[in-house]
């Protein structure tokens, strides 16, 4: 059964930061982000991607390097599963 809206809006996913009090914040995250718009989750907010970094080195810890070692990963494992399903 579906919920009424008010009720909907609470189960959204929470900032959870540290505020002043010590308290987790209770604001809804932004979407795509795990703060609110005041801890961090606004737009244009945290440090640049890839080699616009100041951190940045070779590469290898790129967003787009660890997706693709994740993908190759879960290939060899999903490989893995199916040899030992057919032996
Ligand atoms: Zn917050």
């Amino acid at each position: 059964m579906r919920k009424p809206d008010f009720l909907r809006l609470n189960l959204s996913p929470r900032c959870g930061a540290k505020t002043r009090s010590g308290r987790p914040c209770r604001s809804p995250a932004v979407k795509g982000r795990t703060r609110c718009r005041m801890h961090g989750g606004a737009k244009g907010s945290g440090a640049p991607q890839g080699q616009a970094n100041g951190n940045y080195q070779h590469g290898l810890f790129t967003c787009e390097a660890i997706q693709g070692r994740r993908a190759i990963r879960e290939l060899i494992r999903r490989a893995k599963s199916t040899l030992a399903r057919l032996t």
